[in-house]
């Protein structure tokens, strides 16, 4: 790294750091140091309660130093290599463990020019006791583990807190013993395994919740702690990937959130984290126990139909002015298939309440290119967004976001076929010509088509995407050009 480099990066870092407040502290040095990777923006590794679990769970694991690494500090700038730590600016390669924290399959992508930068071999048995070891873990390992199992030596498809301590435990006692630590339910060693463990969530969320031991100004909860409320989902969505990879479902209790509150008299400002907030069995009771403390609510995605009068009441003393509902699709055959009902009539009436109590912006997520979808459905979620539209007075606007179907492994949509190129383009012109039509403020926007072609692809590859990412690590070496920030050369 040039000295010019190594400035620019230490002032970001700085400044970065300098918007952190950490609730626990974590050893830097130790007989064994792990550098824990999150494969993509600063913000969005801060923002995930996973990285931040394993983060904390490494540091609670005496004799082990941690350290934080993200390969991209600020939108738009990857950083060229060498890599350096986030914490003490240690070389990467100097760790014993690398350790991966995949949220989804996308970040697979970050391999090649990764390793290539490291000189690390991509093929897991091209490296010797001279490498680090290499462990991934995250959402998108456990929804396609096999992509990885030529990469990595220990993959970690189950929940963080029933595997990390145990694995980190095995290799400070004995080194890296493939037959003990793959005796660790949950974890993977696929040189001696040939096939990942069934997906089983076995940690007692009430006992130990998954909380945001540090919080960073520049989260995507903008600034705020974060709490997970509820693990899966009770719901039966057939495309859903979050409530088959962490069933079975569990929800905190609110007596275990209030005591979390207690310990953090600071926390004024709470990020609610579960696939759907709304059907936890204690969400009213959880809002107005936050309101009565005056604390802000953060939260995702809206259940319209689970919108009662003391939630709405929470959410606008919160100052919540924009909600986000995901009806999916316009077409009410589809909704049937895909088991997420919608009694279209009353959403609508829901709409124009929300917007009478003075919400002034509704955002709507859909999915295009779903199964077996036609004209008729396209042209029902066109209709849908126009009444929702229509719904909006002159101070308030709506959106829609469309992202495009991808089968994921674990659900009952699995081994649907995902839409090709043509399809998607076809879909997308007819989807924005219609929508343009339409009068009013509505903003639509839509995936990249490339995007949602390569998580297609990286959801359903297998072993094989070892031999690729080798061939693209050695082109990234040869042609340096991880240091022009490509860190994968895959085209869609
Ligand atoms: S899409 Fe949402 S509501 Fe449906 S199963 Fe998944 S998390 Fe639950």
């Amino acid at each position: 790294m040039g000295l010019k480099h190594r400035h620019n990066y230490e002032s970001v870092v700085s400044t970065l750091k300098a918007s952190e407040r950490h609730y626990l502290q974590a050893a830097h040095a130790g007989a064994t140091s792990v550098a824990l990777i999150y494969p993509n923006l600063y913000s969005l590794g801060m923002s995930n309660l996973g990285f931040l679990t394993v983060h904390r769970l490494t540091a609670s694991v005496p004799g082990i130093g941690v350290e934080r690494f993200f390969p991209a500090l600020e939108a738009e700038t990857p950083l060229p290599p060498p890599f350096y730590s986030f914490e003490t600016g240690r070389p990467l390669g100097d760790f014993n463990i690398l350790m991966f924290s995949f949220s989804y399959e996308g970040d697979f992508d970050k391999i090649p020019g990764l390793f290539a930068a490291l000189g690390l071999p991509v093929i897991a048995e091209q490296r010797n006791r001279h490498h680090p070891l290499l462990i991934a873990g995250g959402a998108a390992v456990a929804s396609n583990a096999p992509a990885l199992s030529k990469i990595f030596d220990i993959l970690v498809p189950g929940e963080a807190e029933t595997t990390v301590v145990p694995i980190l435990n095995q290799l400070q006692t004995d080194g890296f013993d493939p037959a003990a630590v793959s005796a660790i339910k949950g974890v993977w060693v696929p040189a001696i395994q040939p096939l990942p463990p069934q997906l089983c969530g076995l940690h007692d969320v009430n006992r130990q919740p998954a909380w945001s031991h540090i919080v960073s100004n520049c989260n995507a909860f903008g600034g705020a702690h974060i709490i997970e409320v509820m693990r899966g989902c009770p719901r039966v969505c057939s495309f859903c990937l979050a409530r088959c990879i962490y069933s079975p479902v569990r929800a905190v209790d609110a007596a275990v959130i209030e005591e979390w509150l207690n310990q953090h008299p600071d926390c004024k400002d709470l990020g609610l984290v579960a696939p759907s907030l709304f059907d936890h069995p204690q969400v009213e009771r959880i809002f107005s126990m936050l309101v009565e403390r005056g604390v802000r609510i953060r939260n995702s995605s809206v259940k319209w139909e689970k919108l009662t009068p003391p939630i709405i009441g929470a959410l606008r003393k919160s100052g919540i002015s924009s909600l986000t509902i995901a009806p999916e699709t316009g077409s009410e055959r589809l909704r049937r298939e895909m088991h997420k009902p919608l009694d279209e009539a009353r959403f609508l009436e829901r709409v124009k309440e929300l917007f009478a109590q003075g919400f002034e912006h509704l955002k709507m997520y859909f999915v295009a290119c779903l199964p077996g979808e036609e004209h008729d459905d396209l042209d029902a979620t066109i209709t849908l967004i126009e009444k929702v539209a229509r719904q909006a007075s002159g101070t308030s606007s709506v959106s829609a976001a469309f992202s495009i179907f991808v089968p994921k492994n674990h659900t009952p949509w699995a081994e649907l076929q995902a839409p090709g190129s043509y399809e998607i383009k076809k879909t997308m012109k007819y989807l924005k010509e219609q929508l343009n039509r339409l009068p009013g403020s509505l903003k639509v926007s839509f995936e990249s088509p490339q995007e949602a072609m390569r998580q297609a692809y990286l959801s359903r590859v297998g072993p094989e995407l070892a031999e690729i990412y080798a061939r693209e690590a050695q082109e990234c070496r040869e042609n340096q050009l991880f240091a022009r920030n490509q860190f994968s050369a895959l085209e869609f």
